[in-house]
């Protein structure tokens, strides 16, 4: 059974994204833990995530992923921002534990004009300052496109990071394969070639989601732009193989592409009726 979601809005509680999930044939899905501003979250619901646990386990929901804020940067300049990334995403994990044993992905961030190593370094000071050794939630690195500054466009980038985290076995990784291939691996080619370097980098058994999205650019050119699966530069055959990867093919997938629910629920449709049971 594939295990696909699409990114579903918050705002109107869990209930209501299991709901949204199941009328559109999904049986997992992202969000966001509060708006990308980065501001205040949403209190916690307990009666609302109760209904949804009943729900999620009834139609037997796969590993949800939560994202934090994209706005969020742990490898600012200006450590007050800093401070806010940290704070912000402690109090996320904190929020996690009333679902426990899910994912919660980030972004690195961004290190301007400091350097990769000295960004890597803050990544990895915030996650040994926020993690705890009895938390049910696994904190993912997303693999990015390289637009700009960001920290994680390279494999050997997530490897340093995880590299520097005490709590290793609360890490793991996200893949979006629209950055990688947007930061220059050939997802169309050479998956095969790609996973191998993952796996001897970082190790396959760190993946634990795909952010599944086609992309508007080439391949290698630093942008991170989505596109509707098999609208991109990707295209539809590259992804239908990324799905069915006997390496990849028991990992959820969430689509991040430009849609409505009408949308993601034709791709997941589509993707559905191309993976092989
Ligand atoms: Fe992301
Ligand atoms: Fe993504
Ligand atoms: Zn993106």
């Amino acid at each position: 059974m594939l295990k696909i979601g699409c990114h579903l809005s918050v705002s109107k509680g869990f209930e209501a994204m299991g709901k949204a999930a199941l009328s559109i044939n999904a049986n997992t899905f992202q969000f966001f833990t509060r708006n990308p501003r980065g501001s205040k979250a949403k209190d916690i619901d307990p009666a609302d995530i109760e209904r949804f646990l009943a729900l999620a386990k009834e139609h037997n929901f796969a590993t949800l992923l939560a994202h934090a804020p994209y706005t969020l940067n742990a490898c600012s300049a200006d450590a007050s921002t800093r401070e806010f990334a940290l704070e912000t995403m402690r109090d996320d994990l904190r929020r996690m534990e009333y679902l426990p044993g899910n994912l919660y992905n980030f972004h690195p961030g961004s290190h301007v004009k400091q350097g990769a190593e000295v960004g890597i370094e803050q990544i990895t000071a915030l996650l040994n300052a926020i993690l705890t050794p009895d938390q049910h939630t696994t904190v993912l690195l997303e693999t990015m496109a390289g637009k700009g500054t960001e920290v994680g466009r390279t494999f050997e980038e997530i490897r340093a990071i995880l590299d520097g985290v005490t709590l290793s076995d609360k890490m793991g990784v996200c893949l979006d394969t629209c950055h990688i291939h947007d930061a220059g691996y050939d997802v169309i080619n050479d998956l095969d070639g790609v996973l191998e370097e993952f796996d001897r980098v970082i190790g396959l058994d760190r993946l634990k989601a795909i952010h599944l999205n086609d992309s508007l650019n080439d391949r290698n050119a630093h942008k991170d732009r989505h596109a509707c699966i098999g609208e991109g530069k990707i295209g539809a055959d590259a992804l239908i193989r990324v799905i069915n990867h006997p390496k990849l093919r028991h990992l959820p997938f969430f689509l991040e592409t430009p849609n409505e629910l009408d949308g993601y629920a034709k791709e997941i449709a589509f993707l559905r009726a191309n993976y092989q049971e």
